[in-house]
């Protein structure tokens, strides 16, 4: 398959440019925080429960909070119908954000509890642990939850022999390679790396680099869209024009 044509992308895109990115928190009513994303064709929504008292109680920890992040994709949310429920895909995806956003989040504040983040991708399109990770991290901040900072992810990948930022699920299924990473902006720390597929040293380096570079676009989106939800909050921010 053809993926890059007169130095563009299957859809237009130039190799360092991201997918459109739309965010949005506090969409639901009954979650004690919750974010909605829109990536390129994903449909990504995330839900936070807690802290509540961790039952049984034998896995409480009176040190900290459990942080429990559960990746589900939909059975609509593919080409195929996806068999409901857990499989081995998303367990992984599951632990790797549990493990990310554990890093950030001040559980400490919180012992014998448990934080519960619900992750359901509704359309997929390639980068989903991305758009779940970022997701997940507004939505914990939307929660009030205490946190060192926010996580934002990106992948980037190859394609054709080109390096690229956010693969799309053509490149993904075509590509060479696919990098996801996510980070802890401010300190610049990785809490999340992973490659499916074969890099030289050099892309590597390029791959990553693209990646971060558009983990610190998200995390300005992720700014801004908590932000403008608080001024929202507090009278403060105009109509929902942002006028
Ligand atoms: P990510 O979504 O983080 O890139 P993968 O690389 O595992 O994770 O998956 C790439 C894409 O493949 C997904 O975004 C989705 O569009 C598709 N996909 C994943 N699992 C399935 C599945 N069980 N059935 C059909 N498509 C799937």
């Amino acid at each position: 398959m053809v993926l890059i044509k007169d130095g563009k992308r299957l859809d237009g895109r130039d190799f360092d440019e991201l997918r459109d990115v739309k965010m949005e928190v506090s969409v639901l009513e009954r979650a004690v925080g919750s974010a909605y994303m829109e990536w390129g064709k994903n449909k990504v929504m995330a839900a936070v429960y807690g802290p509540r008292e961790l039952h049984p109680k034998f896995l409480q920890d009176p040190t900290k909070a459990l942080l429990r992040c559960t990746y589900n994709l939909a059975p609509f949310s593919v080409e195929e119908r996806k068999r409901p429920g857990p499989d081995r895909r998303s367990v992984e995806i599951s632990k790797v954000t549990t493990e990310a956003l554990s890093s950030v989040v001040m559980l400490e504040k919180f012992p014998n509890t448990v934080i519960d983040v619900f992750i359901e991708i509704l359309q997929a399109d390639a980068g989903t642990r991305c758009v779940g990770l970022t997701a997940a991290s507004l939505a914990l901040a939307d929660a009030g939850i205490p946190m060192r900072d926010l996580v934002a992810a990106c992948s980037a990948g190859k394609i054709q022999g080109e390096i690229v930022v956010d693969l799309m699920k053509e490149e993904d299924n075509y590509g060479e390679c696919d990098l996801p990473l996510a980070i802890i902006p401010r300190k610049g720390e990785v809490v999340l790396l992973q490659m499916d597929g074969k890099l030289t040293k050099d892309e590597f380096k390029k791959a990553y680099e693209l990646a971060f570079k558009g983990a610190m676009k998200v995390y300005e989106m992720q700014k801004n869209t908590l932000l403008g939800s608080m001024k929202r909050f507090v009278g403060e921010g105009g109509n929902d024009d942002g006028n």
